[in-house]
């Protein structure tokens, strides 16, 4: 059996990026940038105004008030612009090109107008309310560096730089794979000593999450031939994640067949709770997780393991969860000699962070982690979380935000 921190080290080394391939800038949301990208423009192209008001010379306000004639009206996208001579004025809207002459925007809030002419009231430095160009994005800059995680600002910044294709790291094709003569799909009748698969709808929800593509196999029985055909299949995806027979009881065929087909084991148990049985290796150049069946250890093990060698298989760089400190509410026994990870829920009180128990911790009680803002993640050499002392907290929810480990 390993460390948490070691399994995952043994993970995260063997997974690298995907190919890149370029799509419409929609498709490109929440996915990496796999190339550079520099302005082929300036943004803004021209001056304009940042104010709905008068633009103006700014040696016509040497003595407030000053009265300008108006010469004409700037709207936003307006291409024809009046000239701006001594003692005139021209009214503008915000984003309105800066006609010629002028070299101030005065705010409407500090004018008054009297027929043809306008009053200025107050006035700040030359250039005030006037936005040059170039002043957001100059032209050759670089904007959007190579493994960039692409948010909604990220996508903007790329259509004002004239792109609506980009070249991406691919989304990772995942292969769910469950393994068991119990299982039946969410819409089939549950006979006694059966139960629903679940497992597999969690697996892929947790796929999508992490930017993946979910491919769920069909339920494979607990024989070798079945279980190796499923494996065939599932080697053509990007990413394996299989559930259940990795234990060690009779029907546990995973990993004899694993064996066969030559897998590259990479590890197989790992001292945590829950997930001990948990297995990773290659098999042809693609990762595999052989997750725990019971639905919590899976789903423990995506979080800590598979969902950040997805994340890098997408091409991203931070791929850990964000983590806090908080106190805890209660005492939680936990697992000696081995790292915990305990659900639970986090309150603030007077601007301290709580982390109280979400209740039962079995690996079966799936309610226990959708219930959970978090994962306590409980040192090997304690065997009680007292309360008041502090811990670290995996937050479960919220973008990737992090390049250090939580383990
Ligand atoms: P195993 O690891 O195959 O021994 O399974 C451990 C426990 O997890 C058993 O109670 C299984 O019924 C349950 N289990 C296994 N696979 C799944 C699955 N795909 N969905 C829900 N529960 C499962
Ligand atoms: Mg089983």
């Amino acid at each position: 059996m390993i460390s948490v921190s070691e399994a995952l080290s043994r993970v995260l080394e063997s997974v690298s990026p995907l190919a890149a391939e370029r799509v419409g800038i929609f498709d490109a949301v929440g996915r990496t940038l796999a190339e550079d990208i520099h302005a082929g423009r300036e943004v803004p192209a021209y001056a304009n105004s940042a104010m709905d008001g008068f633009a103006v010379r700014h040696h016509d306000l040497e003595t407030l008030p000053a009265t300008l004639r108006v010469v004409g009206t700037v709207a936003a996208g307006a291409a024809a612009l009046p000239e701006v001579r001594d003692g005139t004025a021209a009214r503008i809207m915000t984003g309105g090109a800066l006609p010629p002459g002028a070299d101030t925007v005065v705010r409407v809030e500090d004018t008054s107008s009297e027929g043809d002419s306008v009053v200025i009231r107050a006035a700040g430095p030359r250039g005030h309310h006037v936005r040059h160009p170039g002043e957001d994005i100059r032209s050759g800059e670089l904007v959007l560096a190579h493994g960039t995680r692409l948010g909604p600002a990220a996508v903007g910044v790329a259509a004002s730089v004239g792109r609506s294709l980009l070249l991406v790291t691919r989304r990772p094709r995942v292969a769910i794979l469950s393994t068991g003569n119990e299982l039946v799909e969410a819409d089939q009748a549950v006979a006694r000593g059966q139960v629903v698969n679940s497992n597999a709808y969690v697996l892929a929800a947790a796929v999508v999450e992490a930017g993946g593509v979910p491919v769920p196999l069909a339920i494979a029985r607990d024989t070798p031939e079945e279980i190796r055909a499923a494996f065939v299949e599932a080697a053509r995806a990007d990413a394996i994640l299989s559930t259940g027979g990795v234990s060690v009881g009779d029907f546990d065929f995973v990993k004899s067949v694993m064996d066969d087909l030559g897998v590259d084991r990479r590890f197989w148990g790992v001292a945590q709770k829950p997930g001990k049985p948990l297995t990773f290796g290659m098999l042809a150049g693609t990762p595999y997780f052989g997750l725990p069946g019971n639905p919590v250890s899976a789903l423990v093990c995506f979080e800590v393991y598979a969902r950040p060698a997805l994340l890098r298989l997408g091409g991203a760089t931070a791929v850990h969860r964000p983590t806090v400190r908080a106190t805890m509410d209660h005492d939680v026994k936990k697992a000696d000699g081995m790292i915990e990870f305990v659900r639970c829920r986090l309150a603030s009180r007077n601007g301290e962070l709580f982390a109280l128990s979400t209740g039962t911790q079995s690996s079966a009680v799936l309610t226990s982690m959708s219930k959970a803002d978090g994962m306590i993640v409980g040192p090997a050499d304690q065997r009680m979380l007292t309360a008041g002392s502090s811990v670290r907290v995996i937050l479960l929810a919220g973008e990737p935000a992090t390049r250090e480990s939580p383990v």
